[in-house]
Order: C-alpha cells, then structure tokens, then sequence
C-alpha cells in the first residue's frame, strides 16, 4: 500500500465539530487508560512460540553437524547448517553469511564504526577521513537507523518513498552527484513504518545507479524478509545478485535476524555481503570477538531445520497479528474515513498514519494525556522533525486485541479534537 504523497488537510466544517470533540476527549482522559502502541514489540503469545527453543538442546547434545562442539570458542562465521537456513531467506549464498550476536543494530552500527576507521574496498581513504559524510534516508524511515547517523555526525539526507520504494529518480540524481553520499538506508520488505516493499525496477536502479562516491554502500536492512501478513508474500529481487549483475559486486551490505522471528533480543543476527566486503569485515570482527554465540545459533538451527519450518512458524505469527492489525483497521474505518489516511501494510510490524498537517504533535501529546503511549511524532524522520507534522507510526503487535482496539478508539478521538483545534484556529 503506497504512502500518500499528501497530507489530508483540515476542513472549516471540523471547526463546528470541536465542542464534540472536546467532550469526547475529556471523557476518554476520565477512563483513566494505560496502553501502549510505540514500539514493534512481539506480544508474549508470540514469544511462546519459539518456547522450545529453551529446552532444545541437551547435556550431551551440543555438537554441531560438522563435529563442532559448540561450547568452545571459534567459528566466526557463525555455524554453517543455521547460516544455509536463512541464506535461503535472506537471499545471501550460504557461503557470504556470516551468522552473528543477537542484533543486527550492532552489526549495523559496527559496519559503520569500520568504515569510519578502515579503508573500505574501493574507498579512497578512511571515513572518518573525509571531511563529511552522507547516507540518504527514505522517509518516513526507522529512528534507530538515523540514531546510528547522529552517533557518527553522519549528514542525513532524507529522499520521499514512493509506495515501491525511495523515489529512484531523486536518489539516482543526488548518488550520482554527491561524493560525499556514501550510504544509503533501505529496508526493502514491509518497511518500518510505511509497509512498503521495493519494486523489481527499484532494485535494478539501486543495484545499477553511477555513484560518486567508489565506496558507496547500500545498508539493506531486511529486518521483514519473512514477516508477512497475508497469504500472497511478497518476494524482492535478491540485492547482492542484482548489484554483482550491475558491475557493482561490493555495493550492498545486507543484515537480518531473529528478532521478530524468535526471542525479541535474544535471537541471532545476519550479515551477509561480496567476497570482498566480508574479507573486509572478517578481519576487523576477528579484532572484537573469537566467534559469536554457538551455542544460541545451535538451538535455532535445531528449531528450524530449513527454510520451509521458518515459513509455517511466521505463519502462526501471522495468526496473531492478523487480528491486531484488523482491529486498526476496523475502528480506523469507522471513526476516521476522511479525516485521516493510513496504509494497510501486507507485513511488517506497522500501520503508518497520516493525521491533518500540523496535528500530529497535537495527537501524540493528547494521546498521552489521555494515557496512551505513541510513537513520538516525527520519530521517522531524520533530526525527529516531520516537516509536514503529519505522520504517526501505529505498533499494535503487542497490546491484545481488545486493547488495540481501546486504544484506537482512543487515538480517532484525539486526532478528531486535534483536526477540530486546528480548524478553529
Ligand atoms: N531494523 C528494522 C527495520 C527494525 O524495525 C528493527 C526492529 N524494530 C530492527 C532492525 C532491529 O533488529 P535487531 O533486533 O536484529 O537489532
């Protein structure tokens, strides 16, 4: 479902509807809510289903297929029978991924750091060399990748999605100019927060765009590559073969996990990349660890012996988020046909929300008085600043179903009594 490129726009008639509003809204704060909707958190009844992972292995059974005891140090690609499981689904050859700790954002901030203090292939000098660095941003996009920029003193550049992903006519334009762009965020699958996923032609343009820059890389975050939410998934063109095609084998940097899959935090990383990219990678993680947690990669290589046994389990998840996000929908439908626009993702963790301009400050803080928790306005947007002060990103995998839909009921009468303030001036 495509982003809208505009924000809806206030009509003098809500003006007439703000003493209803009002009255709705001190009502709603008398209820005294406590709800939660900020964070892509899976609910417990998810993490139950990857309980057994806690039981899984036993004294005595700690071998890796090859012989590896897992227990011992080593093995810094991680264990190869995990690593052709989610080659599979990350449409990395086995060979080009490494398996790492519990988080891709470490792997994300760390491929950063490296760049930052050694030469990348093909790089003229060192990052923290250059006298500034770029990476562009589509937007609205997801805040942790724009707190690893700030970390850096990273310029963001932000560039518009499209409904198929970033507009690949500003990228190509700003890459093909600018040496100083030296990365770009994607998150090419049921993106956080606007759901989308990057067409075959979005793909091909990123993979075979001139950059300025001969080290630039996109950070392909494919932290949704399974996480569907309909009986129709959506498939990506695999990146790392699209841009090896287009004469360009270094150019991505692809990352994974299973966070949302697993344990929230406590599953294992990916990252998966050219020959000569993780040569470069190899060397300078050898620096910071002797091998990453066999022991963990052990037990979810037993839970998923094959890529298949990952597509039945995401679909019990789909089981429960499909009713979550049905109840946005439902009372977003009844109470906001209008008045607000939102997308309607086929997976991921998010419904993006789009409130008149100018009220989505105004929604989140009478959100919060009324005792429900949003994510802060602007929050997908590089510096936190929606310049159109209109997107919201709605979380709703984690309350239960009867509480997203108190919730949202909730959300439509502040943003109502937001839209009805703004038309009275
Ligand atoms: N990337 C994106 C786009 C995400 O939405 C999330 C989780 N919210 C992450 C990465 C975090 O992944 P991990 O737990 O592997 O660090």
């Amino acid at each position: 479902m495509s982003q809208p490129s505009t924000s809806p726009s206030v009509r003098p008639e809500q003006a007439a509807d703000l003493a209803a509003a009002r009255a709705a809204y001190e009502e709603l704060r008398a209820g005294g809510l406590k709800l939660d909707l900020t964070r892509g958190k899976p609910s417990s009844e998810q993490l139950d289903l990857s309980d057994a992972l806690l039981t899984i292995l036993q004294p005595g059974d700690v071998k890796a297929a090859d012989g590896t005891d897992c227990r011992n140090y080593g093995g810094l690609q991680g264990l190869p029978e995990l690593r052709a499981v989610f080659a599979e689904l990350l449409q990395v050859p086995a060979e080009q991924l490494f398996a790492c700790g519990n988080a891709s954002l470490t792997v994300m901030h760390d491929m950063v750091a490296h760049a930052m203090l050694s030469v990348l292939p093909g790089a003229e000098r060192r990052w923290a060399d250059e006298a500034e660095i770029r990476f562009l941003c589509p937007v609205p996009g997801y805040d942790r990748h724009f707190t690893i920029c700030d970390r850096f003193g990273i310029t963001m550049v932000p560039v518009p999605l499209t409904g198929e992903g970033p507009d690949m006519d500003v990228v190509e334009e700003l890459v093909a100019a600018d040496p100083r762009i030296k990365g770009m965020w994607c998150v090419p699958k049921y993106s956080n927060p606007t759901g989308e996923s990057y067409s075959d032609e979005t793909v091909r343009r990123l993979a075979a765009m001139p950059a300025a820059a001969p080290d630039f890389r996109l950070f392909w975050d494919n932290a949704y590559a399974v996480h569907h939410l309909t009986a129709e998934p959506t498939e990506v063109l695999p990146i790392l073969a699209a841009c090896a095609d287009a004469g360009h084998p270094d150019r991505a940097f692809v990352f994974g996990s299973t966070s949302k899959i697993t344990a929230a935090g406590a599953g294992v990383a990916f990252f998966g990349s050219s020959p000569a990219n993780m040569a470069w990678y190899a060397g300078l993680a050898a620096a910071q660890t002797i091998g990453p947690d066999k022991l963990n990669q052990l037990r979810h290589a037993r839970f998923f012996q094959d890529a298949a046994a990952v597509e039945t389990h995401m679909e019990r998840h789909r089981a429960l988020l499909e009713p979550r996000f049905a109840a946005v929908y439902e009372v977003l439908e009844r109470e906001l046909g209008g008045i607000a626009t939102w997308t309607r993702p086929s997976g991921g963790y998010f419904v993006s929300l789009q409130v008149p301009e100018g009220c989505a400050s105004e929604v989140v803080r009478l959100a919060k008085e009324a005792g429900i928790a949003l994510t802060p306005a602007g929050a997908a947007f590089p510096g936190g600043r929606d310049p159109r002060d209109s997107q919201i990103r709605l979380a709703p995998s984690f309350p239960t179903v009867d509480e997203v839909r108190t919730a949202m009921q909730g959300v439509a009468v502040c943003v109502r009594l937001a839209a009805a303030e703004r038309a009275a001036g």
